[in-house]
């Protein structure tokens, strides 16, 4: 590929011969790939999620929850484009009821073609799930136009200080927000199955409370309701922030988990703002809850 503008980092990286920001080189390496059934319920459903986990991330937030997959340049398996292929093709055979690609933004480049490939094999009879930081430039959303049919961005903070500070990100809200608007205008307003069980188009917008931070989450989320409304897109509000990944951090504010005060407040302001989706279980705030990636 010619130098690296994939991502809003736009690090011009040749990486045929070196590591972008995002720590990946051109070939595809991918942590784990099955059934997983800790996403929103109309995503996981009773069979699962198909995730694959990409490695490395263009965001690399210091509180990630992967950081054994998101910031590590050598783990998971390095796979050919058909052996991703093939695998993809093993995993929907399981039956999940989605292809979920996890941290997928760094490999647009070889995942598009793929995509491609499979929508005109007739083997994808299942959604699209584009599953990202938010951190995302319009420019490489647009290559996966029609090839998506649900994106799950995050849209993780309002401040660009607390992006700066958490994500080296400061422009995270400006970039977030012009990309969600391309998610909205390809995907247009959610849609469920017939038996409203599964989603199967739309955008569902994440957002993870942090510890100190509940005053910047209710921000973010007046900033979408006024930006976007809140008829079109759903929103997952969670609460399973863990310290256990920031806990190597100087930042004492996150060494704690999100108080049942925190969390209820924030749900309270995005009922207020009349917002559809998804309030996770206060037990969810556990490590139990991440992959293992070993
Ligand atoms: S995807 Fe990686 S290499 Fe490409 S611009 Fe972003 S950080 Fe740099």
């Amino acid at each position: 590929m010619a130098l690296c503008t994939l991502c809003p980092r736009q690090c011009n990286t040749d990486r045929e011969s070196a590591v972008g920001y995002c720590g990946q080189q051109d070939g595809i390496r991918v942590a784990r790939i099955a059934p997983h059934f800790f996403e929103e319920p109309p995503i996981s459903g009773t069979r699962g999620s198909g995730t694959v986990f990409f490695c490395g991330c263009s965001l690399a937030c210091v509180f990630c929850q992967n950081k054994d997959i998101s910031r590590s340049r050598n783990n998971g398996e390095l796979l050919s484009d058909a052996e991703l292929y093939a695998r993809i093709l093993a995993l929907l055979e399981s039956g999940v009821h989605n292809l979920n690609l996890v941290t997928p933004t760094h490999f647009v480049h070889r995942l598009a073609p793929i995509l491609e490939r499979l929508k005109a094999s007739g083997d994808l009879r299942v959604p699209v799930v584009y599953n990202t930081s938010g951190y995302e430039r319009v420019e490489t959303l647009r290559r996966l136009d029609g090839l998506v049919d649900i994106y799950l961005p995050d849209f993780k903070y309002f401040s660009s200080e607390l992006s700066a500070r958490y994500s080296s990100a400061p422009d995270y809200k400006d970039v977030a927000t012009a990309a969600l608007a391309e998610m909205l205008s390809q995907r247009g307003r959610y849609r469920y199955s017939e038996d409203g069980e599964l989603l199967e188009s739309g955008v569902v917008v994440r957002h993870l409370v942090l510890p100190s931070h509940r005053k910047d989450s209710i921000r973010v989320l007046g900033h979408i309701a006024a930006t976007f409304g809140t008829d079109d897109l759903l929103l997952s509000l969670m609460s399973q922030y863990t310290p256990d990944f920031a806990l190597d951090t100087p930042y004492p504010e996150l060494h704690r988990r999100v108080t049942s005060f925190e969390y209820s407040s924030v749900c309270k302001e995005a009922e207020l703002l009349g917002f559809d989706g998804f309030f996770q279980s206060r037990s969810s705030a556990s490590s139990e809850f991440t992959p293992d990636f070993k």
